[in-house]
């Protein structure tokens, strides 16, 4: 087992943390279980603020219950809609915004993300950043519309003005079965 370098999902997690101070609003647009929004609620404390999303009801029921045993509640909004939607609900600048994208664990694999509105809420989001805010987009190449996910987000996101954000690729290169790779965007 290596020590450093396991997950996507793990780096994304440090590098947000590089970039989240207490009393910060941060977006969490894939709630799914909920355990990116508790990370993200830790991080902001009990001043911050976190915005979650996701379409599945189930997935915002199970996240409220989580948060609530936690003592949580006060500092999130979770909010039963599409990421897509990210700027009818947000209009002020944020620190850090997660995608984990994909199908949720231990639910219906056939309610995954899709390409165009991930796209959407990706523009919205690089919007909303503030300077050196961290954006990490963790991609699921491992099912056939996760692998059409990657490939049209990583056409736009290699078109994005360098000017406007650095924008980095993390993918492990010597792994089978297709592992989730890590893209994340710091806003310049
Ligand atoms: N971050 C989660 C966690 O820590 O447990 C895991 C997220 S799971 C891999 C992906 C989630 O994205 C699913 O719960 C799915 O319902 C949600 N999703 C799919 N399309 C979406 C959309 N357009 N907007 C927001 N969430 C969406």
């Amino acid at each position: 087992q290596a020590k450093y370098i396991n997950k996507a999902t793990d780096l994304a997690k440090e590098l947000i943390t590089k970039a989240v101070s207490k009393k910060d609003i941060v977006v969490d647009a894939t709630v799914g279980n909920g355990n990116d929004t508790l990370f993200l609620c830790d991080l902001v404390g009990e001043k911050g603020k976190v915005i979650g999303f996701d379409i599945q009801d189930m997935a915002i029921k199970k996240t409220e219950e989580k948060l609530k045993d936690k003592n949580m509640m006060a500092r999130v909004f979770l909010i039963n809609s599409g990421h897509e939607n990210l700027k009818n609900y947000v209009d002020t600048e944020v620190s850090a915004i997660m995608f984990n994208l994909g199908y949720l664990p231990g639910g219906n694999h056939d309610i995954t993300t899709n390409y165009e509105t991930t796209l959407q809420a990706i523009k919205q989001g690089i919007d909303l950043l503030k300077k050196n805010g961290i954006m990490t987009i963790v991609i699921y190449p491992g099912h056939s519309e996760g692998r059409e996910e990657k490939k049209r987000l990583l056409e736009y996101l290699c078109t994005i003005d360098q000017k406007q954000a650095n924008v980095l690729k993390m993918e492990f290169i010597n792994q089978i079965n297709n592992p989730p790779l890590l893209v994340v965007i710091e806003k310049k």
